[in-house]
């Protein structure tokens, strides 16, 4: 589950509510994915005739303020509330962007109108996907490339193998980020391999600016790895989305983590910006979030322990970034 909240645009001037803001208090409590996009609770879940996901109804506030649900019988409520939230934010929010001419809106309702047309196509999928590229957990485990070392340590040095070894990676526990004291958890990949133990439980799948000490996404250099995991899938279940991304989208599956928790973690080599919009729309219709949305959005350390269990890598294709 993502677990940090992005909430973007916060206000300067307290009289002046962002576009965000209103937003909120039109539809709900949103859970951001970029400066002008997130999820809500689709105003018309009660007329839903199938199940509602946590990601089925979308907001875009770029320009011309929508909602979109992947529901089609909600379809009155939803262009209620896009009514309701297009004159809130016409009312409250004083933006400097000047007016879109006929041109860019077309532009724009055209590549929106791409985006949940991928969003429709992929949430159709999902039982095609799940049923159609099964990859269950023994399965996964017993595919792995590289013989998986029992050596928790050795776990921790395969999966830093992956990084290009002048990489500055964080690893380290939830707030060890933001103090001076911190830089200590930031090290080049060569420096982390000499260590003899690891205490930490979490790590950043990017490359930071040498000397810093916090995990904000300004002192992201280079992201280095795309990791997908499932808060809804089983851990039998979720291997097919995996494979379907490496098998049908081409995604380069480096390394698959047990979080001795419910998910399994896969790693990914970061896909390019443009595939990574699709995916960005893909994944959480296929029951999938990928944790990206922050660069400080840590994720489990192979090898590392969980309340005395271990978060075991299962899965390992030598190779990474190149
Ligand atoms: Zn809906």
């Amino acid at each position: 589950m993502i677990d940090t909240k992005l909430t973007p645009g916060s206000a300067n001037n307290a009289a002046t509510k962002t576009a965000s803001q209103i937003a909120e208090q039109v539809v709900g409590e949103m859970t951001w994915i970029s400066e002008t996009q997130g999820y809500c609770r689709c105003p018309g879940h009660a007329q839903h005739t199938n199940q509602s996901g946590r990601r089925d109804c979308v907001v875009y506030l770029d320009r011309v303020p929508t909602v979109h649900c992947l529901h089609a019988s909600c379809a009155s409520t939803v262009e209620r509330k896009n009514r309701e939230l297009r004159e809130a934010i016409r009312a409250g929010h004083v933006s400097g962007a000047p007016e879109p001419s006929a041109r860019e809106l077309k532009r724009l309702m055209d590549a929106r109108q791409r985006c949940e047309r991928i969003r429709t196509r992929a949430s159709k999928s999902q039982p095609v996907v799940l049923k159609h590229w099964t990859w269950r957990y023994d399965e996964i485990v017993a595919s792995s490339p590289t013989t998986i070392p029992e050596a928790r340590i050795d776990q921790t040095r395969l999966l830093l193998g992956a990084f290009k070894p002048s990489d500055v990676v964080w690893i380290g526990d939830r707030s060890d980020s933001g103090q001076p004291d911190c830089s200590v958890c930031f090290k080049p990949v060569e420096e982390w391999l000499r260590h003899d133990e690891f205490n930490s439980q979490l790590i950043c799948p990017v490359a930071f600016k040498p000397g810093c000490h916090s995990r904000s996404n300004d002192n992201v250099v280079a992201r280095r790895f795309l990791v997908v995991e499932s808060d809804t899938l089983s851990k039998d279940e979720v291997g097919a989305v995996f494979r379907w991304l490496r098998e049908v989208v081409g995604a380069e599956l480096v390394a698959v983590i047990d979080t001795a928790g419910k998910s399994l973690h896969a790693w990914f080599v970061w896909p390019g910006e443009d595939q990574l919009d699709d995916m960005k729309l893909v994944l959480p219709a296929l029951g999938c979030d990928p944790k990206l949305f922050t660069a400080s959005q840590p994720v489990r350390l192979a090898g590392g322990l969980r309340d005395g269990k271990v978060q075991n890598l299962v899965f390992f294709n030598q190779g990474g970034v190149r």
